[in-house]
């Protein structure tokens, strides 16, 4: 449990969560680990609930009576916990831009823990192919990076830049699409670059140089604004930089020059209930396979250094 911003997670024994109208409770059976867990622990996304269960990757077995879902059965939570169905956002199908979202393990407690409630309007079927280690860095790494590869458009040369647990599965979405993927790290980090390759990826190097030839698009997960401006560079005229994290650091003022020649700079922002639709759909098809480092739920606070430091293949799961 989070108590306040900058200050480390504790593991306490606190009240069973109680399900409102509407909501399911679950037995959490794992939740992965999301760099924007990370931000609301470091204080850089400044609004959340607090005290705070983290966690919004929660694949869980309900415990009681829902209306969509049975006693027994698996499902996921994602970061999309409720929105209101009535602003201009949810009127146009934009509801992962609702003015009054709210967001699991945010806004709402999380899956950092042995027993959720969510909203069971916004959770997903687990599809059978995955177990729940498997399945859990599909719920948001998976997700969002499959809208962000959407709103890539058609690029036929596509790069990753930041090749953590989001990265590591479009890459092996875009690669079964046939498009081909160039795949960004920090500067020498050899372990990486050779991951991605394992993955499909036709390059892999350092970001900020950027690959040996002009890019369609580039997807940014790594929440470095530099690479802002070297990503529009390394894209050709028309081609699209999409930013897919929560949260970055400033971007550096940079020449118009990169910008020009139609070049596109968007970000993407949550998720829409289609999204998860589409995505938990595809996955088994290509079919996608996380690569996961799991963590007991005592060390929620070691899983999420590790991913500070970029030391992780793939993405993080906690046990419950
Ligand atoms: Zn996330
Ligand atoms: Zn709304």
């Amino acid at each position: 449990m989070l108590q306040a911003a900058r200050s480390p997670l504790r593991l306490v024994e606190i009240e069973a969560p109680t399900p409102e109208p509407g909501q399911i409770q679950l037995r959490v059976r794992a939740c992965g680990v999301c760099r924007t867990d990370l931000h609301i622990v470091d204080g850089e996304l400044s609004k959340p609930k607090l005290p705070l269960v983290l966690g919004h990757q929660i694949v869980g077995e309900v415990a009681g009576d829902g209306t969509r879902f049975a006693p027994g059965q698996r499902v996921g939570v994602p970061w999309l916990g409720w929105t209101c169905g009535e602003c201009r956002y949810c009127l146009a199908g934009q509801e992962n831009l609702c003015d009054r979202a709210r967001f699991t393990g945010y806004d709402i407690d999380g899956g950092y823990a042995e027993l959720a409630v969510a909203d069971e309007r916004f959770c997903f079927p687990v599809p059978e192919r995955y177990d729940d280690v498997q399945a859990a860095p599909l719920l948001c790494a998976g997700l969002i990076g499959y809208r962000a590869l959407r709103l890539a458009g058609d690029a036929e040369a596509i790069g990753l830049y930041g090749f953590g647990a989001s990265a590591h599965i479009v890459c092996q979405v875009a690669t079964a699409q046939g498009r081909r993927v160039f795949a960004g790290t920090r500067a020498g980090d050899d372990e990486t670059q050779d991951f991605a390759r394992s993955l499909g990826a036709v390059w892999a190097g350092e970001a900020l140089a950027g690959p040996p030839e002009e890019l369609d698009a580039v997807i940014l997960f790594a929440p470095v604004g530099e690479l802002v401006p070297a990503a529009l560079g390394h894209v050709r005229k028309s081609g699209v930089v999409v930013c897919a994290g929560i949260h970055m650091s400033d971007i550096p003022s940079f020449p118009y020059e990169l910008l020009w020649g139609e070049r596109v700079l968007r970000s993407v922002a949550n998720l829409t209930r289609a999204d998860g639709d589409e995505f938990l759909a595809v996955a088994p098809t290509v079919p996608v396979r996380s690569e996961v480092e799991t963590f007991p739920l005592e060390q929620a606070t070691e899983a999420l250094e590790r991913l500070r430091g970029g030391r992780l293949r793939g993405a993080a799961v906690l046990l419950i």
